[in-house]
């Protein structure tokens, strides 16, 4: 991706672990690298197309004026943030925080904390065989889309299913959708755990009746196995009642491991 460096903006703020740093001050140099696509603004010769490293170099002096932390970890963490969540087409941030002045003692030249954060897509399982089904889907969608780090792009329609696992329930209702996320994975599932909780879940058989299953089918094109999570679902290339919304919303979307397309993923399991 296209990058818009700025380099070493002199701030001067209050951020530290020691009181007289947080009372006097210092000087913090701030370096930013902007992933953004400037194709647009370079054919067009437009600033609008593109992002104003003029307007970003104010707003990274008034959020670190306006805030005092005491680390620099925290204090890039929470700008690139405020960045990503503030600048229209910034995909991801590099932010580097040096602190010439630290009060270390020794000769330094400086000390710094290199952070890079970006937005990231996700594919969500929605499933309901219990209730209000179609209630508690819209409920999960609405709660996602409250959260200020997550954004729905994406949704399939919902499908009726037959159970799966143990088949002597009520039928499912499904669906799919693209999540747009600042949220690391194991944020992300804490999220949908607080959710599924919200809409009354309760975990007593697995593969079991649910007011609410919301699983992580795809996180880019992570692959990470983990005791609480695996990414890709483990189960999704058997699971026609996650394939069929998915086609609908990602048909091209290519498996990380197995390197097939959702649809080809489909209509595998459909010639079984
Ligand atoms: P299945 O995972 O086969 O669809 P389930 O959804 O009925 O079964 P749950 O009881 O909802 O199972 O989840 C069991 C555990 O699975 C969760 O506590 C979670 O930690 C773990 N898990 C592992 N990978 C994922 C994932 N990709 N998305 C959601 N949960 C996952
Ligand atoms: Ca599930
Ligand atoms: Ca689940």
């Amino acid at each position: 991706m296209d990058k818009i460096k700025i380099k070493d903006l002199e701030v001067y703020c209050n951020h530290g672990v020691y009181k007289e740093e947080n009372v006097l001050g210092q000087k913090f140099l701030v370096s930013a690298t902007l992933y953004t696509d400037t194709r647009l603004a370079g054919i067009t010769d437009d600033l609008t197309k593109s992002i104003n490293y003029g307007t970003i170099c104010h707003k990274i002096t008034q959020f670190l004026k306006e805030h005092t932390y005491q680390l620099i970890e925290t204090a890039a963490e929470q700008l690139a943030r405020f960045l990503l969540l503030e600048v229209k087409n910034l995909e991801k941030i590099s932010i580097e925080i040096k602190k010439p002045w630290a009060p270390v003692g020794l000769p330094i030249n400086t000390v710094s904390v290199e952070i890079e954060r970006k937005w990231h897509t996700a594919f969500i399982a929605l499933g309901s065989n219990m209730g209000d089904k179609e209630g508690y889907i819209s409920q999960a969608i609405e709660r996602l889309e409250e959260q200020e780090d997550c954004e729905v792009v994406k949704r399939s329609d919902l499908i009726v299913t037959a159970p799966y696992g143990v088949t002597e329930q009520d039928e499912f209702l499904n669906g799919c959708l693209e999540l747009r996320t600042l949220r690391y994975p194991l944020e992300l599932l804490k999220l949908l755990n607080t959710i599924e909780k919200e809409a009354n879940r309760e975990r007593k058989i697995h593969w079991g009746p649910r007011t609410l299953d919301l699983d992580i089918i795809f996180y880019d094109d992570l692959v990470m196995d983990s005791e609480k999570l695996t990414i890709p679902h483990v189960d999704m290339k058997n699971r026609d009642f996650v394939l069929q919304p998915l086609t609908q919303i990602a048909a091209h979307k290519r498996h990380p491991i197995f390197g097939k397309t959702v649809a080809e993923m489909l209509r595998e399991l459909k010639e079984q």
